[in-house]
């Protein structure tokens, strides 16, 4: 096939997933040769130890389809997605997760919805499959993100999409470093449309996102899109320090009037003294938290680094940004 007579790239980032790929390569391939449309997919190994960067090459020697972005080491999902998504050159732009959790059996109707002009096409979970404590939290998470978000679209959705190839060169431009996926696919604008659908538990292995990496994620879909956390310690203050206010006024009335102030309250200053210190640190963590942001920023390091890539009609691709 000519490389470059494609419409669909599917963006693919893959860390550690030899218990998957297999599965994976029969559903995605069944999936889009029914879908008729002429595609590419983009598999990005973020730097794993296991067989799965193989697996791929092999794929891709028996089908010119198959490109594999190589990092350099694990940079984590969200730049193996920034960093598939700098490859991409089709009409349309999908990411998908490697481990099925997102059918690609969807991408067909995604398409259809793009052939009918939307720009950006979400895949909202209807219900979700996952068990035990990593159900509780995203259903917390999302649950928070509904309330709280300043985008109010990205609850109950992730990476699994498609955006037309000038929403995704838009997508490019952003440069920030804490990347939130969803936000960001939200900030974007354009006219979006939703197919809705049944997330299952992942076909094989086990999860690749840490608990650390996966609290982080959800720290940036905070910090990276609102200043509330600011505001809201600024509220705090400001309610706290009314309060002395009033309470100092109370003590000097009482002292004009001649009225005795009882000398005791031991407990009540140790537990004011340490909830006025408690809220003090949170204060200062939360300015860490956008502080080490700007110093990310300001480093301006690379979000991802490519070793090599395989598959490409000249084996170079696109630069990274
Ligand atoms: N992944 C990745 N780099 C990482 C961790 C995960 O590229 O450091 C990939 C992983 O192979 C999968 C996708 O990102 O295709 C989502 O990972 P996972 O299913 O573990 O996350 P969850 O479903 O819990 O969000
Ligand atoms: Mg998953």
């Amino acid at each position: 096939m000519d490389q470059t007579d494609f419409e669909l790239d599917v963006v693919i980032p893959v860390f550690n997933e030899e218990d998957v790929l297999p599965e994976l390569r029969k559903r995605l391939t069944a999936a889009l040769d029914k879908a008729s449309t002429r595609w590419r997919a983009i598999l990005v190994d973020d730097g794993s130890d296991d067989r799965s960067r193989e697996m791929i090459q092999q794929w891709g020697q028996e089908d010119s389809r198959i490109i594999l972005v190589e990092l350099s080491r694990n940079f984590g999902h969200q730049s193996a997605i920034t960093a598939g998504i700098s490859f991409a050159s089709g009409q349309a732009v999908a990411v998908l997760d490697a481990d099925l959790q997102d059918p690609p059996e969807l991408l067909d109707e995604m398409m259809a919805a793009w052939r009918k002009g939307a720009e950006i096409v979400v895949a909202r979970r209807r219900t979700r499959a996952e068990t035990g404590w990593r159900r509780l939290a995203f259903g917390f998470f999302h649950l928070f993100l509904e309330r709280f978000g300043s985008l109010p679209s990205s609850a109950n959705t992730g990476v699994f999409g498609l955006m037309d190839r000038r929403v995704a060169q838009h997508f490019q431009r952003l440069s920030e470093r804490h990347r939130f996926f969803p936000g960001l696919r939200d900030w974007l604008g354009f006219h979006r449309q939703e197919v809705l659908y049944d997330r299952e538990e992942r076909a094989a292995g086990t999860p690749k996102q840490s608990l650390r990496r996966l609290i982080s994620y959800a720290l940036d879909s905070i910090f990276s899109f609102s200043y509330q956390p600011l505001r809201m310690m600024t509220c705090l203050g400001l309610v706290i320090a009314l309060a002395g206010f009033l309470l100092a006024g109370y003590f000097i009335t009482k002292r004009l009037l001649g009225i005795e102030i009882a000398d005791t309250g031991f407990t009540t200053l140790v537990t004011l003294i340490l909830v006025l210190g408690g809220f003090n640190l949170i204060g200062l963590g939360l300015v860490g938290e956008y502080v080490g942001r700007i110093y990310d920023e300001v480093k301006n390091r690379p979000f991802f680094i490519v070793r090599a890539t395989h598959g490409f009609a000249s084996d170079e691709g696109s630069v990274s940004i």
